[in-house]
């Protein structure tokens, strides 16, 4: 008789939801185990990983601003510390005005919607000019900046390498048995177990009714001479400045061809934009292209299943992951620890209806 490994959770996946989900239950104390399936591709590990409070062509609020915005700054700061590395970069974001039109607009916008504690105005842009037309001015957004995603989950793996805590494999839900006290998987027995398997929970069979609405994006990397810009400059598409004059030029939205594969269409859109907005030369050095775990109403989805008992799902972190997985990992475990409840627009329930 094969004996049993006994574990608290199992978590299904390790992009950005698995990996900050896991390192919290580890700090809890928990026993889990985490199942990568590196042969499937992440939409963290080509992420751009931008965090900005105000978005938009009408500079809208981001949902949840002050509840996200108020926590996530001290969050990857604190892993940064825990980890002894660096992986977080408050940049700050300015967004030079294309025209007078769109200045005038830009300014009503802020009046209108009282974004004076998000947003101020720039008039002296000399730091920008030699590389971006800024005649107009801009706007800057100090509580912006980017996450280095991948460098942050090669930590937290280490992380769960060294708490046996990673097992690198295809986790297949037809092997998965339920049994009174949890779930039995091979040679494992866990009491609970999460999926955190972004874009690929469309092939869970636990969850596939989900109304869930992936999106492609693509970003390309380059290089441009004595880039010293500190700030992402956004204008329709960014560029984000990643050290020693490279640049991340981001990021296009398909919700047809769902791979993640390369395109030409990506490439010139991309290309395009960029040679509107820099004035100076640049060099392609790399494209990247992922699937985005977005939904239909654009609300993450986490919580529990509507008929198997300690089944969870934390899924939909769609194009604002970064921003959204430090609040949305705190209200999943309070909600399994602690039975508080999950904010309504992202709890599961919502949707339960639609499960037969
Ligand atoms: C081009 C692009 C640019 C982006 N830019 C930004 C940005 O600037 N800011 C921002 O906040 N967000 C951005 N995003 C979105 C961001 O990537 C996502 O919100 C976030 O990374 C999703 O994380 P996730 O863990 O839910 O999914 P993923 O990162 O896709 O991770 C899911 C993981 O589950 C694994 N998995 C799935 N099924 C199984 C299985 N059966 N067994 C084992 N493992 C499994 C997969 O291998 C994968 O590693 C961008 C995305 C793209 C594509």
């Amino acid at each position: 008789m094969v004996s049993l490994k006994k574990y608290d959770f199992i978590i299904v996946g390790n992009g950005l939801a698995g990996s900050l989900l896991a390192n919290e239950l580890l700090e809890k104390g928990q026993k889990i185990l985490v199942f990568a399936d590196i042969s499937m591709k992440s939409s963290s590990m080509v992420a751009g990983g931008m965090v900005n409070p105000v978005t938009g062509k009408y500079l809208a609020k981001t949902w949840l601003i002050d509840e996200l915005f108020g926590l996530l700054f001290d969050y990857y700061r604190g892993l940064e510390v825990e980890f002894k590395e660096r992986f977080f970069y408050q940049t700050g974001l300015f967004r030079p005005f294309a025209n007078e039109e769109s200045k005038a607009n830009f300014l009503n916008q802020i009046e209108k919607h009282q974004l004076h504690d998000y947003l101020e105005v720039q008039e002296n842009t000399n730091a920008y000019s030699p590389h971006f037309n800024v005649n107009l001015g801009g706007m800057y957004t100090q509580k912006a900046g980017w996450l280095d995603v991948p460098t942050l989950l090669s930590k937290i793996k280490e992380k769960l390498i060294f708490w046996e805590a990673y097992k690198e494999a295809k986790f297949v839900h037809e092997d998965l048995i339920f049994e009174d006290s949890g779930f039995r998987y091979k040679d494992i027995f866990t009491q609970k177990i999460i999926f955190c398997e972004g874009f690929y929970a469309v092939q869970n069979p636990f969850f596939n009714w989900l109304p869930f609405n992936p999106v492609k994006g693509e970003s390309l990397l380059a290089k441009i001479n004595d880039y010293g810009i500190q700030s992402i400059v956004n204008q329709g598409k960014w560029i984000m400045p990643l050290g020693n004059g490279t640049v991340r030029i981001g990021a296009t939205y398909s919700w047809h061809e769902l791979d993640f594969e390369n395109t030409e269409r990506g490439r010139d859109e991309l290309l395009s934009n960029a040679t509107k907005i820099l004035n100076t030369e640049f060099e392609i050095m790399g494209q990247q292209a992922g699937v985005r775990p977005s939904t239909k109403d654009r609300r993450p989805i986490l919580g529990e299943h509507p008929y198997h008992k300690n089944m969870f799902i934390f899924n939909g972190l769609g194009t604002k992951g970064v921003s959204l997985a430090p609040y949305f990992v705190k209200q999943l475990t309070d909600f399994i620890f602690l039975q508080k409840d999950i904010n309504p627009e992202a709890n599961i329930e919502r949707h339960y209806p639609l499960y037969s």
